[in-house]
């Protein structure tokens, strides 16, 4: 009984363990799948800014070049450009600029800054920023103009460039189903994420651009605007550190922060969609990074923004509190199972236990007996049983008093108790008469004991007082039960007391008989 009541206490603890585990690990199952839509709709987010704005350009170039330059007696007058000599190229070149300037500021005003005229075989024809460098050739570093050139079809998108880098709209220009080569008008990044920051007051923009990129293709006096800050890997854009419009923090904190993240862990070479969170005066800030890619697909840089994380501290605020009601909920009831097993327990111990003398009660010995001899009849390992019997044990209570009788009861159970093996027991079979079960002991060393036990009782000092008992001992054997064996120490016991006390006797057949 009370090893199965173990394996219980230990099933229940595990079940417990198990729940627990099992919450918790749904927990964290939710909050990492609540923390990715969390981050995947901050990413979804900033590409849509940066498409709708980026967008918003394409549509605006393409009315420019509709208008302004779609136009048949500019596409004469270049057509003659393409086809003249250089006299004539620097004419027209002359008039074209002439005629522009008045757009060209206009375009400015909606941060267009490349207006640029490019001849068929990709060298540069007009630029309304540097009218006075023309003649270069485009080929090796501007995809965009080669792709126009190439293919006679408009292209779109982010180009790093000599200058800056930026987007860049590339129209085809065709007079009478001819190619006469391309026009491009662009917009610097450094415009782009100043006009996201103005739009989107709640986070800031950035862009930073691979270092290896920039050094080969940009002019070497140009260098200057880029600044290594965040990695030595990438270049930061002096003008958009420069820009004072931003939101959430100033772009010399925005550079600080980005600094003191670790790239490592960012894992930037590794060009997706990613997030870091740092800790700034006890707040919560995202920096989210968006690949930059450019025109011919390739990765190069990445668009990060700064925004305050207060949304996913709430997200995780709310799941810490639901691991902790967990926790709490869980461990108390696993608690108050404690509190029952051990009320339990003790309980066991009570029904088991004699009040008086704490040794095992009549209700234990029967139990014990019973598995005692299902064990002996197995193992062919007998036990002998003595029941003893205090001698005249009303005399001391009548010359003494009931307490008196009972220090020497429990004084008595504790002499008996250090004297027998740990694995025997000594019960309280009922008033001031006691069972001994002595483990794998038989007949004449049973005996032998019992006889030692009377001279010990009669030798202690019982509550300054000294007692003699008698024993009654027998063995068991195959046909044992709880009663015989009760019944022949019981009869031994009498016998003893009937033959002068102070005694062990071994049951016999013939005491029944007389
Ligand atoms: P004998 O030698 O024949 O055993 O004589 P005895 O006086 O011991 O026998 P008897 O059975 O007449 O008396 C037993 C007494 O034990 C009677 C009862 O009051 C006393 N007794 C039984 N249980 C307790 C107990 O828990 N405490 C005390 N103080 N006395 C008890
Ligand atoms: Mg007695
Ligand atoms: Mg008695």
């Amino acid at each position: 009984m009370q090893k199965q009541s173990k394996s219980l206490f230990i099933w229940i603890t595990i079940a417990f363990a198990l729940v627990y585990v099992f919450v918790i690990a749904v927990l964290i199952y939710n909050y990492q799948d609540a923390k990715g839509s969390y981050y995947q709709d901050k990413y979804d987010e900033q590409h849509f800014q940066i498409e709708s704005k980026v967008n918003s350009y394409a549509a605006f170039a393409d009315y420019f070049f509709e208008k302004i330059v779609n136009d048949e007696s500019v596409l004469y007058r270049y057509n003659q450009a393409v086809t003249g000599d250089s006299v004539t190229q620097d004419i027209i070149r002359q008039e074209l600029y002439q005629y522009y300037s008045n757009d060209y500021t206009l375009m400015q005003t909606y941060s267009f800054r490349q207006f640029h005229f490019h001849l068929p075989d990709n060298t540069s024809f007009l630029r309304m920023d540097q009218p006075e460098i023309y003649g270069d050739d485009l080929s090796d570093f501007r995809y965009s103009v080669a792709y126009v050139n190439r293919e006679q079809e408009y292209i779109s998108g982010f180009e790093e460039g000599r200058t800056f880098s930026g987007y860049r709209y590339v129209f085809p220009m065709t007079y009478q189903d001819k190619h006469i080569g391309s026009v491009e008008l662009s917009v610097s990044m450094t415009d782009i994420l100043s006009d996201l920051n103005a739009r989107y007051q709640d986070k800031d923009y950035m862009m930073i651009i691979e270092r290896d990129v920039v050094d080969n293709k940009v002019f070497d006096d140009e260098l200057d605007s880029y600044m290594l800050s965040f990695s030595t890997d990438y270049y930061i854009e002096k003008t958009a550190i420069a820009n004072d419009n931003f939101n959430v923090l100033s772009s010399e904190l925005f550079n600080q922060l980005l600094g003191n993240v670790s790239k490592e862990k960012l894992d930037l070479g590794n060009y997706q969609d990613k997030q870091v969170s740092i800790v700034y005066e006890q707040s919560r800030y995202d920096f989210i990074f968006v690949p930059l890619v450019n025109m011919n697909d390739e990765a190069v840089g990445y668009i990060i923004t700064l925004e305050t994380a207060e949304a996913f501290t709430e997200l995780r605020i709310r799941y810490i509190s639901y691991f902790i009601a967990t926790t709490v909920f869980v461990g108390s009831n696993y608690v108050l199972f404690l509190f029952i097993d051990k009320a339990r327990k003790k309980l066991r111990e009570i029904s088991q236990h004699d009040s008086l003398t704490g040794i095992y009660n009549r209700r234990y010995l029967d139990q014990f007996l019973e598995k005692e001899i299902a064990r002996s009849k197995r193992s062919k390992m007998p036990f002998s049983l003595l029941m003893f019997d205090i001698d005249h044990f009303k005399e001391i209570n009548d010359t003494y008093g009931h307490l008196k009788g009972d220090a020497v009861l429990e004084n008595l159970v504790k002499i008996i108790n250090n004297h027998i093996r740990q694995e025997d027991i000594v019960a309280r079979f009922g008033g001031e008469e006691f069972v001994i079960i002595l483990i794998n002991t038989e007949g004449e060393n049973a005996l032998t004991k019992a006889k030692q036990l009377t001279k010990l009782v009669e030798k202690s000092n019982i509550a300054d007082l000294t007692i003699t008992i008698s024993i009654g001992v027998t063995t068991f054997d195959d046909e044992s039960t709880i009663d015989t064996l009760i019944h022949k120490a019981d009869t031994a016991l009498y016998y003893a007391k009937e033959h002068g006390r102070n005694k062990a006797i071994r049951y016999q057949k013939e005491m029944d008989d007389s």
